[in-house]
């Protein structure tokens, strides 16, 4: 196997493996100890955090996904994994798989650029019904649809993955959705539905005790007490959050306090602060790959810095914003942005100036609002092939249930026909008295498989044997001390030969042995050995002890004698002889 990523990635989930049921965040301790690559943990950790508390069926395929996101934040590597994992269809790893290329993208090229995979993936995993991937997908792209400023996708996503989370009792990431449900809304200029989503996220982060959930909860409840123009709200909620983020030591958290505290100097008027404090949030922001979030605050600065006359600096803002949104295309920041370019243009009385930013800004309304017309449409085509491929998949289902309930029927039925069968057979080839091969079967086995001519042509010997003078037995004792006699007498007979020989009921107390690769002093002996065996002890009947004497006639297959018959010919005579001879004796035929 040629060195892949994925052999590596394997190796190290051995840690994980091997502890039993470990939760998402031991798992992520033991990672981060594994590996210290801080600064590309930090992205990961947010879905280390959601991932907690997982169904205990799905907890391997999350860990993956967790591990993953971490060490596969380079989407190349990510790539490899899933090239690596083979055309396996909509398996669940394959799709989780997927699912983590595309959120590499996300990290690494920004939101656009996973759009596509990450509806892809939201696609397949709507008709497969993976729902744990499906849950990750809807997160993702809620998230991506935020970010490009598609706020009505996203807060249709955020909706339903509030409702998942809550039937999947996973209320961590029903927590982190609720949030960013309360953000856009924000964003929307309603901070009371703000304030209120946020209020039910902090609630269930404070009894879960998640510390970073619930430093993002009071940060931005104090976004949302800002717009409120409640100061004092404000600033209690930013103290929270810097409390938290002081005891988390997370870089991430703190830019956003710091951010948090900045909004509350602008909006005290201290813009010169609130710019410092900007400044120090971004740099922390840009250094860790959250450009969504700097470009943001940009454009918050930038309007407190209009508002306060301050032209010039609100101008550079702006440039720095709308070149980070253009290029990440982040349109809710850039529409907003050149709204607000317009407005300034206007201020400095440059009226086309005012008159372009404003075009400019219209344009990109145009274009989400046009996005989101073609999203709606892909969406709701998507939703109706993953309900036609349910039912396809469901009938699929239950006909191969069906067609396995028909087979095991016949096979059963084939089962009881093939017992009869061997009964039948087993009966065509039995003497029922003696419970010996009858005639009909000793002659199968003596006509027997042919053998090639390459092969030695077997020695045979057959042996026949005649009770003497039975019809007196029976005339003395009765018919059925004779029967017993007989039973009696078989089952002296193959005890006497063993297995490999066979024994069958050639008449009515004449009985024939056949003795494979057996030559003619062998049968002599053996005829002998039956003829004293059977004399040496009388056999049990129902009247009594009864002494049976045997005549047997040997013969052995001649190399040019082709047909068993001759040789079965010259054994009768041979049998014959010992008769006329004085019976009770063994005569070979010559
Ligand atoms: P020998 O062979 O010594 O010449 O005399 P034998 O009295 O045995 O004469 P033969 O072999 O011709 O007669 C066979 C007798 O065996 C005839 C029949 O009454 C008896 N017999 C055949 N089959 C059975 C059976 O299944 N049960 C009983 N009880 N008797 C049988
Ligand atoms: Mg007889
Ligand atoms: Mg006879």
């Amino acid at each position: 196997m040629p060195h892949s990523p994925l052999s590596h990635g394997w190796l190290e989930l051995i840690p994980f493996l091997s502890v039993q049921q470990p939760t998402i965040a031991e798992a992520w301790v033991a990672y981060q100890s594994a590996r210290a690559v801080e600064a590309r943990m930090r992205a990961a950790n947010l879905h280390a955090a959601e991932a907690i508390q997982p169904k205990p069926d799905e907890a391997l395929t999350l860990k993956l996904l967790v591990v993953r996101y971490a060490a596969a934040e380079a989407a190349p590597l990510a790539a490899a994994d899933l090239a690596a994992l083979g055309p396996t269809g909509g398996s669940v790893q394959h799709l989780a798989a997927e699912l983590v290329v595309a959120a590499a993208k996300v990290r690494l090229e920004g939101p656009a650029a996973g759009l596509d995979p990450l509806v892809r993936v939201e696609h397949r995993a709507r008709i497969t019904g993976v729902e744990v991937v499906l849950f990750r997908a809807l997160i993702e792209l809620a998230r991506v649809y935020t970010e490009l400023g598609e706020s009505v996708r996203a807060r249709e996503l955020f909706t339903e993955t509030i409702d998942l989370a809550r039937r999947r009792a996973e209320p961590i990431v029903e927590a982190q959705s609720l949030l960013n449900l309360g953000y856009l809304h924000g964003e929307a200029d309603d901070a009371t539905s703000y304030a209120r989503y946020t209020e039910l996220a902090l609630q269930i982060f404070t009894e879960r005790h998640h510390h970073f959930g619930c430093a993002m909860a009071h940060n931005n409840l104090g976004g949302a007490a800002l717009r409120l123009g409640e100061m004092d709200r404000a600033t209690h909620h930013y103290r929270a959050a810097e409390a938290i983020a002081h005891d988390l030591n997370n870089p991430y958290v703190r830019a956003l306090t710091i951010g948090g505290r900045a909004g509350v100097a602008c909006a005290l008027g201290d813009l010169s602060t609130g710019a410092v404090l900007y400044d120090a949030s971004n740099d922390i922001l840009i250094g860790s790959g959250h450009h969504f979030l700097a470009a943001r605050q940009l454009q918050l600065l930038a309007g407190y810095q209009l508002n306060g006359g301050r032209l010039d600096e609100a101008a550079a803002s702006l440039q720095a914003a709308i070149a980070s949104a253009r290029q990440h295309k982040f349109r809710s920041v850039l529409s907003r942005c050149l709204e607000l370019e317009a407005e300034l243009n206007e201020r400095r009385g440059d009226p086309n100036e005012a008159l372009r930013s404003l075009r400019a800004h219209l344009d990109v309304q145009r274009q989400m609002f046009e996005d989101l017309l073609a999203e709606r449409l892909r969406s709701a085509e998507h939703r109706y092939l993953a309900q036609d491929a349910r039912k396809e998949v469901e009938f699929e289902r239950a006909r191969s249930e069906a067609l396995r309930a028909k087979n095991d029927e016949l096979r059963a039925a084939l089962e009881v026909q093939r017992a009869l069968q061997d009964k039948l057979l087993h009966m065509s080839r039995t003497d029922p008295l003696t419970g010996l091969s009858n005639r009909r079967h000793m002659r199968e086995l003596l006509d027997g498989p042919r053998r090639t001519p390459a092969e030695a042509p077997p020695r045979l010997s057959l042996l026949l044997i005649d009770v003497d003078h039975f019809k007196a037995i029976n005339d003395t004792h009765g018919h059925d001390a004779g029967d017993a006699a007989l039973v009696g007498l078989a089952q002296r007979i193959v005890g006497l030969l063993g297995p490999s020989r066979p024994v069958a009921r050639w008449g009515g107390e004449e009985l024939c042995v056949a003795l494979f690769d057996g030559d003619a002093l062998e049968a002599a002996v053996i005829g002998e050995q039956v003829r004293a065996g059977v004399a040496a002890l009388p056999f049990a009947s129902p009247a009594g002890p009864l002494a049976l004497r045997v005549s047997v006639g040997v013969a052995t297959k001649r190399a040019h004698e082709p047909n068993i018959d001759d040789t079965l010919k010259r054994a009768d005579l041979a049998l014959y002889q010992a008769k006329r001879e004085g019976r009770d004796r063994v005569i070979a035929a010559p």
